[in-house]
């Protein structure tokens, strides 16, 4: 049987694909989507589980230094497609954004699937095939081959825009696995890190009725890092939005230790441990000069043993307590991943230098950012962009 020829292919039905099938159709190409899950945008609608955090108002310059080293790539895309952009679409497709206090930007329903039951609707409209259970397994002289439901297709499309996810939450469909494919087409890849992840820890018994609690009034420290929130002490380890914020620093080599009284020096916090009765235990201390309790008090007696015995050094451990991570928990627990794509691989378009005609976009490509927005602000940007210049490179 000939091959099956669409003129414009997008595989990965997340963010990046589902904007780059905006972009192609918008530029009049017909696309066909194949996507590996029985729906789209599993992740997506599992990001909204928790709050759909679709972006951050804040000012350009330190919404883009949130990409680190990636900045300067990423510039173009984001100031065409940017934090504004983000809340147009979310409105244009009848979702009404606020901005919380914080900046973070959140459709007001919170949730990700009324924002993608509409646009899904509208690229429908548009003429947007998406074949579901169609998961991409190789490629061969421009034919795409894939695994569906009828069997083995094979497909020649004129120009393809991959937007398969990174390697984390591998039962929503982001496995990594195209990883294997590309290499093979020549494609250099960065191996995949975790980012924004939890840490493990041994945790002694005396830890286990704390697990499951949160640790407030904190700052969490990572080499030159400081980061005020929260974190929550689990049975395996360490995790939580302040742990996330500070975790790539912690991955690549830093010591994670807790400020537990941010709001003290440490020469008032050491004047508080002047003057204890004789013969007071550590704890009684703690309790009564500090009044900590429940997983702060916890977490000093299990990290700062033996604990010292001059206010100074008391004072010091506690605006710096270590905590004896042994590293960071698997990687398909992560929110988001590092590695993948390398901006070597591809021209500005976002095109594979190995694959003329193939574009990626989305967190298959080697960038990472803390979470508050910044990650799916930059699915859209780049599957925007890799849509766009899909268009154009096919003639349109
Ligand atoms: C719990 C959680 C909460 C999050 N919360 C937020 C948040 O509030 N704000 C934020 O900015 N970010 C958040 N994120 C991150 C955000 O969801 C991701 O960065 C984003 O979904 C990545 O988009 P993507 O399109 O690149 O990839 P994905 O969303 O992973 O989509 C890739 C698609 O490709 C498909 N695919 C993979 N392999 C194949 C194949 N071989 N053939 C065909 N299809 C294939 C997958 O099934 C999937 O549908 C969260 C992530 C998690 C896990």
């Amino acid at each position: 049987m000939a091959p099956e020829t669409p003129f414009a292919l997008v595989i990965g039905a997340g963010p990046a694909g589902l904007m780059a099938a905006d972009a192609l159709l918008n530029a009049g190409l017909p696309v066909v989507m194949a996507e590996a899950k029985p729906s789209p945008a599993r992740k997506l609608l599992m990001a909204g589980k928790s709050g759909l955090n679709i972006t951050k108002d804040e000012d350009p310059d330190s919404f883009l230094a949130q990409y680190a080293e990636a900045d300067e790539w990423l510039k173009p895309m984001l100031d065409r497609f940017g934090p504004a952009q983000v809340k147009a679409w979310a409105i244009q497709h009848g979702q009404e954004v606020f901005t919380g206090s914080s900046g973070r930007v959140f459709p007001k329903s919170m949730k990700a699937s009324p924002l993608l039951r509409a646009w899904l609707t509208d690229l429908g409209r548009r003429g947007l095939d998406l074949r579901t259970r169609w998961r991409w397994t190789g490629l061969s002289n421009g034919s795409f081959q894939f695994q569906t439901p009828d069997g083995p297709q094979t497909l020649m499309p004129k120009t393809t825009v991959l937007a398969l996810g990174g390697a984390s939450w591998a039962r929503l469909g982001s496995d990594g696995a195209w990883a294997e494919i590309l290499a093979g087409q020549g494609v250099p890849l960065k191996p995949f890190q975790p980012a924004n992840m939890g840490f493990c820890v041994d945790w002694s018994a005396h830890m286990a009725p704390h697990f499951g609690a949160p640790l407030k009034s904190i700052a969490l420290i990572a080499g030159a890092q400081t980061h005020r929130g929260e974190a929550i002490i689990s049975q395996r380890g360490i995790e939580g939005g302040g742990i996330y914020a500070v975790s790539r620093a912690v991955r690549d080599g830093a010591t994670l230790t807790i400020d537990l009284f941010p709001d003290f020096s440490t020469q008032a916090l050491a004047a508080r441990l002047q003057n204890r009765p004789k013969g007071e235990t550590t704890t009684n201390t703690l309790k009564k000069a500090l009044k900590l309790s429940g997983a702060r008090l916890a977490l000093v007696l299990e990290c700062a043993r033996p604990f010292p015995s001059e206010p100074q050094a008391r004072a010091e451990i506690l605006k710096s307590l270590p905590i004896p991570i042994t590293g960071p928990r698997p990687i398909d627990e992560a929110i988001s991943t590092a590695g993948g794509i390398p901006r070597a691989a591809l021209t500005d378009d976002l095109m594979l230098r190995a694959l003329p005609g193939v574009f990626a976009a989305g967190e298959m490509l080697d960038w990472e950012a803390p979470t508050g927005g910044y990650l799916l602000t930059a699915c859209l940007a780049t599957g925007q962009w890799a849509g766009h210049a899909a268009a154009t490179w096919s003639g349109q």
